[in-house]
Parts: structure tokens; C-alpha cells; sequence
């Protein structure tokens, strides 16, 4: 048996983008994961379909795992022979507890490694345009938990030291103590002035920020209903948020847009928003399988010599060519003198990422116009066509093509089926907490949205890539608030800016 073991992976404080490569690299290869409620789930797509995903929690879930379990089960994983992932949010050590999980797993004998993480404490604050540290303001830097119960006898936390401390104070947890704790630093000497800003979902689309002074801000809080989690930020650098506030500026900043995709290309896409501000997150509706009659594809793909044109209508459709193009030849010559031509910018440029150029691509996003844009090029009598095309998409090309006298053999490359693992949590989310707007990107992903029959959000927009798309929609009484000019996914993302 191969030995185990296990990766103390700090997740970073929400944004996907500060999760590390390291980490990254090793959910790719993990067996087992184990995570909790401050992992944004959309890490979880990084690793293997195939891996155990274990939700740990405090929230959320009924059960509730004491940490000893916790360890418990880290270390029966490793010892079982799996390559383990503990996924934990900001830095594992960092009030992650995730000290004790490795004494756990070194007491045990178990292999380890740790990978730390961007913590929120940090991060959180640089997210609401507050640098923790500032030349002309401090140079010093307190972190400490509000966890404990100020005033019990048992508490370890010194609060005449953390008043008494020059420079930056940052809180974790704690929110819900908050008043017991501004009270007890105002006791120890914090002036009651200082200024105080608290940041919750820090580095998300969700993010919301509260500013007050050591004086109000607790009682600010409960006024405004604010919850955990958050962090809290005490000093003179809380003032440059008045300059630096960059993240919560962003042009889609605090929209929550759910993005309907399968879960391969959705990643794109959902980057694009968030890098806007929104609150993207992915509802993958549908998946993409191999055709049913694997082997006349592989059979067509192997006569690709023989024709005059390859016609590509999706990237899908490049992608799943290419594949079995390679594993039946080792040279791309083989593909012998076919032109190409590929429906749509995206689609065309799959089609050079495997270093081939496009001889046709029709302006526009619609199959009819490639007919035009092949006539413009030659007469299509007599000639060999290859179509590499989803299963059950629309006919009207091929049908076109041979009235007007060409041979022409349909390749169905793929197929969407409904996507029914929601490993991100995005379907739970969309169900329990609805979005300002859904985006769909071709007339199956409104299909396959509608079979899922979640709850439409009364006051959700809509956003469609295209004509097309949009009559679906319209078809299944959806309304189309927004469609992209530029079918395409940065035309999308344009669109939707320019909507909000
Ligand atoms: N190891 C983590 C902290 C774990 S303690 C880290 O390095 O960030 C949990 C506390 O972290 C929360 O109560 C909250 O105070 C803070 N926290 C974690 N993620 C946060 C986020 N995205 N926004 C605001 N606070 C966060």
C-alpha cells in the first residue's frame, strides 16, 4: 500500500484568485478532502471528480464535528494510504487550529506538509483599501482572537496589553462579542476615538464593510444587523480607506450573478465577473460527455483526410475532435488538406490553440451564416464536408449544405447531459439565497437550467450570449433583460457591465 498524507492547506480568505498555486496543486492530486465553512467551495473544483469530498463545518450541516474528531478522521485518511487535503480558510496556523491538527497527525506518525494560506487578517483589511501597516502610521502590528469571553477568569487574552500596544490592532472573530470587547479596550486605555472598521466576507462579492470608532462601533453593528464573519481593524490606517477603497468601487462590485455553464468552461467566465467585483458564482448545469457512438466518431475523425472542409460549430465540439484526433494519429499532417472553418470567435480560436488556422469564420454566431460566409469562399457542389457537432444540435446546416449539392457527413463529437453533482455548492446557494442575475450562454444551458426546477427569485434579471439563446428563452416564458452583442463571452461580460 502507498503511503498517505495529508496537506494542511490554508484556502485564503474567499477570492479564488488568492488561493496559491501550491495549494492548487495539491487538491489537483488529493484523494480525500476535508474542508469547512471559511473555504470558498469553488476551490473544490480543482480536484479530482473522483475525491472525497468531506464537509467539516460549524455551519450549515446538523452535525457538527469536534476538532478531536476532526483530527481523528485526518489521520485515519492518511493512514488509510490517501492523499489527504485539509483545505482551511486564510492561513492554517493563523487561528485555524491548524497547529493541533498537525501535532495530531505528527503524534500519529503521519506524513505531512503545510501550505500556508493568505490570511484574511491581512487580506481582509487590504480588500477595503486599508494597508495594516503605513509608514507615516505605525509600524507595528497586533492580531488577536475575540473568541474568548473577556472578563472570565480563564480568558488568556490580555487586554491592557493589546490597548497598551502601539500601532494596528486586527480582530478575528468576535463580532457577536463585540460590545464586551470595545468596552473592555476602552477600559484598558484605547482611546475611544480610534477608528474602527469591520469587514465581512472579505475579498468576496459579498463583501460589506462597517466604519465607527472604538466608542460606536459595537453598538453600529447591532444596528445594521452586522454578522460574522468578519474582521475587525483598529488604528489611524483605517482613515486611507477614504483613498485606497478599490475593491468595493469595481464596476459589478456586490452583484451576485449566477453564471449557468458546464463546470468546465464556467471557470472562465465566473474569473471575468468576479475580477469586476461581482459575487459570481457557478451553477453548472450541464456536463459534457462523450458521444453514444464513440466509435463512428473515432471513425469519421480517422477519415478527416478525405474532405474538403472541417466545419467546427462549438469549442466543445475542437476540443473533443482534437482528443480523438490524437490518439488515433501522432501527426498533424495526418489531418491531410481539409480547410477548416469554425462558427464564432471563441470557437476559432479553440480551433488555432491547436495550431491550425481558420480559413472561414462567419461574422456572426449563427449556424445559417456560415453557409453565406462558405459561398463567399468557393461553390460547395460536389465538395466533402465534415461537421463536428453536438448531439441533437440543430440540423439546418447540414440540411442547407446538401441541398446545395455538397456531401456532407454529420461527426456528433459530445454531448450535454444535466449536471447533477453540485460540487461547488452553487445549486444549494441559488436555492437558499437567490442572485440579482442568471446568465445563459447557449439555448441547452436554459434547458438544462429549467430542468433542474429550482425557484425563480422574483426580481432576478436575465442574461443571454445571443439570439438564439434569447428565443429559448422567451420560448420558456423567461424574460431577457440583457443580451450580448458580441456572442462571445467577453461580449457577455460587457453587456452586463454596461447593464448595471
Ligand atoms: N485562519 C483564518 C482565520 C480563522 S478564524 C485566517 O487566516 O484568515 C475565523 C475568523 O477569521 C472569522 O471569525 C473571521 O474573523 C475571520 N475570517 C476568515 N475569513 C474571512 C473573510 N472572508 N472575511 C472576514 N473575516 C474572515
Amino acid at each position: 500500500m502507498k503511503s498517505g498524507i495529508c496537506y494542511l492547506v490554508g484556502a485564503g480568505p474567499g477570492d479564488p484568485g488568492l488561493f496559491t498555486l501550491k495549494g492548487r496543486a495539491c487538491l489537483e492530486r488529493a484523494e480525500v478532502v476535508i474542508y469547512d465553512y471559511l473555504c470558498n467551495p469553488a476551490l473544490l473544483k480543482w480536484a479530482p471528480d473522483s475525491a472525497e469530498r468531506i464537509y467539516v463545518g460549524k455551519k450549515a450541516g446538523a452535525h457538527t464535528r469536534s476538532q478531536d474528531e476532526i483530527n481523528a478522521l485526518l489521520v485515519e485518511k492518511t493512514r488509510a494510504g490517501k492523499t489527504v487535503v485539509r483545505l482551511k480558510g486564510g492561513d492554517p496556523f493563523l487561528f485555524g487550529r491548524g497547529g493541533e491538527e498537525a501535532e495530531a497527525l505528527a503524534d500519529a506518525t503521519c506524513s505531512f506538509e503545510i501550505v500556508p494560506g493568505v490570511t484574511s487578517a491581512i487580506a481582509g483589511p487590504a480588500y477595503a483599501g486599508i494597508p495594516v501597516t503605513h509608514r507615516a502610521h505605525n509600524a507595528v502590528l497586533t492580531i488577536f482572537t475575540g473568541h474568548e469571553e473577556p472578563g472570565k477568569p480563564e480568558s488568556s487574552l490580555d487586554y491592557q496589553a493589546i490597548a497598551r500596544a502601539p500601532g494596528t490592532k486586527v480582530m478575528l472573530m468576535g463580532v457577536e462579542r463585540l460590545k464586551a470587547i470595545a468596552g473592555e479596550l476602552r477600559t484598558a486605555g484605547m482611546p475611544s476615538r480610534t477608528p474602527v472598521t469591520l469587514v465581512r466576507w472579505a475579498t468576496t462579492g459579498a463583501q460589506q464593510t462597517l466604519a465607527g470608532t472604538l466608542e460606536n462601533i459595537a453598538e453600529r453593528a447591532q444596528e445594521t444587523g452586522f454578522k460574522p464573519p468578519a474582521v475587525a481593524v483598529f488604528g489611524e490606517v483605517v482613515a486611507l480607506r477614504e483613498k485606497l477603497n478599490w475593491f468595493e468601487t469595481l464596476s459589478l462590485f456586490g452583484k451576485r450573478i449566477a453564471v449557468t455553464r458546464t463546470r468546465k468552461q464556467a471557470g472562465e467566465f465566473v474569473e471575468r465577473l468576479r475580477a469586476l467585483g461581482a459575487d459570481a458564482f457557478e451553477l453548472p448545469t450541464i456536463r459534457i460527455e462523450p458521444p453514444l457512438n464513440k466509435r463512428e466518431f473515432y471513425e469519421l475523425v480517422a477519415d478527416s483526410h478525405i474532405y474538403d472542409w472541417i466545419v467546427f460549430t462549438s469549442a466543445n465540439g475542437a476540443d473533443a475532435f482534437f482528443k480523438a484526433f490524437f490518439e488515433i494519429y501522432r501527426d498533424a499532417r495526418d489531418l491531410g488538406g481539409a480547410r477548416i472553418a469554425a462558427i464564432g470567435p471563441a470557437t476559432a480560436d479553440r480551433v488555432r490553440s491547436y495550431r491550425l488556422q481558420v480559413d472561414v469564420q462567419p461574422e456572426k454566431y449563427v449556424a445559417e451564416a456560415i453557409i453565406k460566409a462558405l459561398q463567399k469562399e468557393t461553390s460547395v457542389e460536389n465538395l466533402k464536408f465534415l461537421l463536428a457537432r453536438a448531439e441533437g444540435a440543430r440540423e439546418v446546416l447540414a440540411q442547407e449544405l446538401t441541398r446545395l449539392g455538397a456531401i456532407v457527413d454529420e461527426a456528433v463529437a459530445y454531448r450535454t447531459v444535466p449536471e447533477t453533482n453540485d460540487v461547488t455548492g452553487g445549486i444549494r446557494r441559488f436555492r437558499e439565497e437567490g442572485a440579482d442575475m442568471i446568465t445563459f450562454t447557449s439555448s441547452s444551458t436554459v434547458e438544462n437550467f429549467l430542468a433542474l426546477k429550482l425557484p425563480m427569485p422574483p426580481d432576478i434579471r436575465t442574461a443571454s450570449i445571443g439570439p438564439i439563446t434569447s428565443t429559448t428563452m422567451r420560448a420558456v416564458g423567461l424574460s431577457v433583460d440583457v443580451e450580448a452583442k458580441q456572442h462571445d463571452i467577453p461580449g457577455l461580460v460587457e453587456a452586463i457591465t454596461k447593464y448595471w
